[in-house]
C-alpha cells in the first residue's frame, strides 16, 4: 500500500483516457460534445470526456454487430476466449493502482477500498468467468428413436450494458465478464459521474487480445446515450444496474422499440435482523461495515436494522460508538475511514433524507454535512432510532451513510417489518439458533439472506434481487443465462 503522498503523486501523473472507445480506438463523439468529470472530494475537474449521444451509440452498435456477425470473437472456441480474458485479468492485476485511482478520483471512494476490493475484484471476476466458460456442456435431449435433439447454448449477439457509479469498475465487470466469455459483443455506457475506469479497462482488453469492435464504451448522460442504447433496434439484450426508477424506463424503452431482453439489478433497502441471542459485538462490527462501507453507496447496504427490544439499547450504544469512530477524510489518504459521496447533487439528496429523519425519528449521532479540502460532498455516519414503518428513512433507498434502527418483540413482527418493502435485494439475520436462521432464510423476501454476517457475496454465488430490486442474476454460473439463448437442433436419421 502506498502512502498518502505517494497516492497523490500517482494521481497527478495519471494519463487519462477521455474519448469514446469504438472499434478498438479512442474517438471523439460525433457531435464533438464533451462533459466534465469532477473529483467530488475536492470539487476539481479531473478532465472532460467525450459526450456520446444517440449517433455514437448507433455507430458503436453497428461496429459491435459487425464484430459479432463475422465471428471474430463469437466464433472462437471457449478455450480461446478464456485465454484472452485470463490475460485481461492479469493486466488488471498489473494496473490495480491506476484503476483504483481512477475510481477514487471519479466518485470519492476510499483508495484503501478501491485498491484492495474493487480493482482486484474486477481481475478475479474476469478470471472466474474465463475459467468457467470452457466447462459448460450443451445437452442432448432424451428423445430416443432415430432422433438426435441437441440443446445448444448460443451467445445472444449485441449486449447493451448501462452501469452506475458506486463501484464503477466492478459493476462494468459483472456485466462484461460473462457477456464476453459467452462470445457476445458489448456496448457499455458507464455512469456520467465515473467514466474513466471503463475506458481504461477497454484499452486493457484490447491489449489482452480482444478483437476490435467486440467491446465498445460510449461515455455520456443517461437520458441521451443510455436511452439511445435502451431504444436501439439492433441491441439484443440490455443489462442494467442502477436505480429502480431508471430500471423501469429500460423496460419501457424495450417495449417501445424491439422488445429486447432487459435484465435489471436495481435498488434496495435491506433489513438486518438482530435477535437477543446473537453475538452482539460481531453483529455491531459487521452492521457498521454493512451501512458505512463505500459511504453507504451500496445497493445491498443494510440500511434498516431491526433489533430485538431486549437488546436494543445495548445495540444502539455499540452502533453509536462504531459510527463515531468513522470520520470523513481525504479518500487518497489510506488512513481515512469514510470518503466523499459521488457528487454535490447526491449529497443534497442524502441530506434531504437526513433532515426528514430528524423530523421522523430520534437522531443518535451524525446528521451533518462536512466540508473538507474545498468540497462539501461529505456526510457524517448517521444513525436514527424509533422511526415508524411509514417514515421516508425506513421506506426509501437513501444510498448514503444513514442507518435507521427499529425494534421488534418477536419473530413474526420482525419478518413482517423486514418484508414490508418494495425492495428485495438482501437481508441479514443474527442468531445462534440454527432452526430460526433457516426458517427466516425461507421467509425473508430477498435475493440473498446472510446469516451471522452481512451482504455475503462471491463470484461463486448469484447476486440480484426480487420485487423492485430487479431480476436476473449477476455472478456465478447462472450469470451466463442472461447472455445466452438455448437453441434446439433436431436431427432425424
Ligand atoms: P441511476 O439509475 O441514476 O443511473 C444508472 C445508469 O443509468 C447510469 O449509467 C445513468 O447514466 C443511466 N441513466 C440514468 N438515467 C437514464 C435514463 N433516463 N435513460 C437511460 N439511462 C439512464 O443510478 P445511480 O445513481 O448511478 O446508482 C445508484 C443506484 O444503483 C441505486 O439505486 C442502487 O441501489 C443501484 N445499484 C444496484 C445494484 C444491484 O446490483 N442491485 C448495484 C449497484 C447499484
Amino acid at each position: 500500500m502506498f502512502t498518502h503522498a505517494e497516492w497523490k503523486a500517482r494521481a497527478a501523473a495519471l494519463k487519462l483516457r477521455n474519448q469514446c472507445w469504438i472499434d478498438g480506438a479512442f474517438v471523439p463523439s460525433l457531435s464533438g460534445a464533451r462533459f466534465e468529470t469532477v473529483n467530488p472530494a475536492t470539487g476539481a475537474v479531473i478532465t472532460d470526456v467525450a459526450r456520446g449521444g444517440a449517433e455514437d451509440i448507433d455507430r458503436a452498435v453497428k461496429v459491435a454487430r459487425r464484430a459479432f456477425e463475422d465471428r471474430r470473437w463469437s466464433g472462437k472456441t471457449p478455450g480461446e476466449r478464456k485465454e484472452v480474458l485470463l490475460k485481461l485479468a492479469a493486466l488488471i492485476r498489473e494496473n490495480v493502482p491506476e484503476l483504483a485511482l481512477l475510481d477514487t478520483l471519479d466518485m470519492g471512494k476510499l483508495i484503501k477500498d478501491s485498491s484492495t476490493v474493487d480493482a482486484p475484484g474486477s481481475a478475479y471476476f474476469f478470471q472466474w468467468h474465463a475459467e468457467a466458460i470452457d466447462k459448460i456442456y450443451d445437452e442432448i435431449a432424451p428423445t430416443g428413436g432415430r432422433d438426435l435433439a441437441m440443446v445448444r447454448r448460443i451467445p445472444l449477439g449485441v449486449i447493451g450494458a448501462v452501469v452506475p457509479w458506486n463501484f464503477p469498475l466492478d459493476m462494468a465487470t459483472w456485466k462484461l465478464a460473462p457477456a464476453l466469455a459467452m462470445g457476445n459483443s458489448v456496448v457499455l455506457k458507464p455512469a456520467e459521474q465515473s467514466p474513466l475506469s471503463a475506458l481504461r479497462l477497454a484499452e486493457l482488453a484490447a491489449e489482452a487480445g480482444l478483437p476490435d469492435g467486440v467491446l465498445n464504451v460510449v461515455p455520456g448522460y443517461g437520458q441521451d446515450a443510455g436511452q439511445a442504447l435502451g431504444r436501439h433496434p439492433d441491441v439484443d439484450c440490455l443489462v442494467f444496474t442502477g436505480s429502480t426508477g431508471v430500471g423501469k424506463l429500460f423496460q419501457r424503452y424495450a417495449g417501445e422499440s424491439n422488445m429486447k431482453q432487459v435484465w435489471l439489478e436495481t435498488g434496495g433497502k435491506s433489513p438486518n435482523l438482530i435477535f437477543a441471542a446473537a453475538d452482539l459485538d460481531k453483529a455491531a462490527e459487521m452492521a457498521a461495515f454493512g451501512i458505512f462501507f463505500n459511504q453507504g453507496e451500496v445497493c445491498s447496504a443494510n440500511s434498516r436494522m431491526l433489533v430485538h427490544a431486549d437488546v436494543a439499547d445495548e445495540m444502539v450504544a455499540r452502533m453509536e460508538a462504531r459510527a463515531r469512530a468513522i470520520v470523513p477524510g481525504d479518500p487518497l489518504d489510506p488512513a481515512s475511514t469514510l470518503g466523499s459521496l459521488v457528487d454535490r447533487a447526491h449529497t443534497d439528496t442524502v441530506m434531504g433524507f437526513v433532515e426528514a429523519g430528524k423530523r421522523e425519528a430520534r437522531l443518535v449521532c451524525g446528521g451533518e454535512r462536512v466540508s473538507l479540502n474545498g468540497s462539501d460532498a461529505f456526510v457524517q455516519p448517521t444513525i436514527f432510532v424509533g422511526a415508524s414503518q411509514e417514515a421516508r428513512i425506513v421506506r426509501e433507498e437513501i444510498f448514503g451513510p444513514v442507518l435507521s434502527i427499529q425494534t421488534f418483540r418477536d419473530e413474526e413482527e420482525a419478518v413482517a417489518m423486514a418484508n414490508a418493502s418494495v425492495y428485495g435485494l438482501a437481508a441479514s439475520v443474527w442468531t445462534r439458533d440454527l432452526s430460526r436462521a433457516l426458517s427466516l432464510s425461507d421467509r425473508l423476501n430477498a435475493g440473498t439472506v446472510s446469516v451471522n454476517t452481512v451482504d455475503a457475496l462471491s463470484a461463486m454465488t448469484p447476486f440480484g434481487g426480487i420485487k423492485q430490486s430487479g431480476f436476473g442474476r449477476d455472478l456465478s454460473i447462472h450469470s451466463f443465462d442472461k447472455y445466452s439463448a438455448l437453441k434446439t437442433v433436431w436431427i432425424k436419421y
